[in-house]
């Protein structure tokens, strides 16, 4: 009851098992995941929430559910009410994966393990296995995505095109591997002179959105748009998340994109959220990358059942996510590129139903 009671008090959500108490249920055989999330404002994690706690309760787990909101103390302070609460395993997708060592240390001192989702944990070696996507293949995508939707197939002589380059929040481990995925692509049609970038803003640190936020996406797409481009058009703007599209799109409304004579730029994406599929759907965003949540909860809950019942999980890579101190055993899974031609893999996986789309 303590436990609920806190949560309450918090105004997070507390997901047990079989009964609702703070007190442990016997039930659950197999004892209870504590799983910090990083934000309820996406969709993405809200499903990852919900597989997860659907799927370790099918396995007879507890689980105690958790969003900080995108504030870094309060998913620390989240984690550390969990281990006072003795959980058995500590499922984490941080709001910046270096901020984490000293829960990290705490959790080990108390003998929970820790498995590292979607977002790797850095600098501590208090961690078992990583769950995550392909990041670096996502990023791949994005710009593949762009130049064929331009026609700079390899040799073609197409261009100059105008394109922006936005990324995502600096704390987060994954935004390096989605913009090095992407650039390792374009990068040969930069220095060709076939792409443009009139703001000149080519690096990392200029290009990071804050907490992955749409509104401020939007804010410097319009700075971007006023300063360099009057008279001129962009042709693709390279975007790293959904909700950063969905910003960068009412930019372009506001100043006559998508409508009359100025279509809208090739825009990719990164969720398959329900918002831009829709958006897809009415011809506005060009392309997004599905990841299925739901598989990337089933491997975090075989690498929990693993490390509880003391067998081994299965892992397909062992050498690309060094976290500064150790490399992580991780499962990466296959993300998949998305547009107006294959969107209702969605509808066909059970993803979303057709009446969502709707
Ligand atoms: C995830 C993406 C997501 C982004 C913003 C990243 O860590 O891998 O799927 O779009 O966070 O929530």
């Amino acid at each position: 009851l303590a436990l609920t009671l806190l949560l309450a008090a918090c105004g997070q959500d507390s997901n047990r098992g079989g009964g609702g108490g703070g007190d442990r249920d016997p039930e659950a055989e197999g004892g209870t995941i504590g799983i910090a999330m990083p934000t309820k404002s996406s969709e993405r994690w809200v499903a990852d929430g919900n597989n997860m706690v659907q799927q370790f309760e099918d396995a007879g787990y507890d689980t105690v559910l958790q969003y900080g909101e995108n504030r870094v103390e309060n998913q620390v302070s989240q984690i550390e009410n969990m281990i006072s609460q003795q959980v058995d395993l500590l499922v984490i997708a941080a709001i910046d994966g270096s901020a984490m060592t000293n829960v990290l240390q705490q959790a080990h001192d108390a003998g929970i393990p820790v498995v590292s989702y979607d977002r790797l944990l850095l600098g501590s070696e208090y961690v078992e296995y990583y769950a995550s996507f392909d990041n670096e293949r996502v990023g791949r995508l994005q710009g593949e995505y762009i130049v064929e939707a331009l026609g700079l197939a390899d040799g073609s002589e197409e261009g100059p095109f105008n394109i922006e380059l936005f990324a995502g929040s600096s704390d987060d481990n994954n935004t390096q591997y989605f913009f090095q995925g992407a650039m390792d692509v374009l990068q040969p049609y930069l220095d060709s002179g076939q792409l443009v970038v009139r703001s000149g803003q080519t690096k990392l640190s200029q290009i990071t959105t804050a907490a992955w936020d749409g509104g401020r996406a939007q804010s410097r797409m319009d700075d971007l748009l006023t300063a360099h481009y009057s008279g001129q058009r962009l042709d693709a703007v390279l975007s790293p998340y959904d909700g950063i599209s969905i910003g960068i799109l009412s930019s372009l409304k506001s100043i006559g994109y998508g409508s009359g004579n100025q279509p809208f730029p090739v825009i990719t994406g990164q969720d398959a959220e329900l918002a831009s599929i829709k958006s897809i759907i009415d011809g506005e965003q060009t392309q997004t990358v599905y990841k299925d949540t739901r598989e990337l909860a089933r491997q975090a809950v075989a690498m929990s059942d693993a490390l509880l019942t003391g067998g081994e999980a299965e892992v397909n890579d062992t050498e690309s996510y060094d976290n500064g101190v150790k490399v992580v055993p991780a499962y990466l899974l296959d993300p998949v590129s998305m547009d107006i031609t294959n969107y209702q893999i969605l509808i066909d996986e059970g993803y979303y139903k057709e009446s969502d789309l709707g």
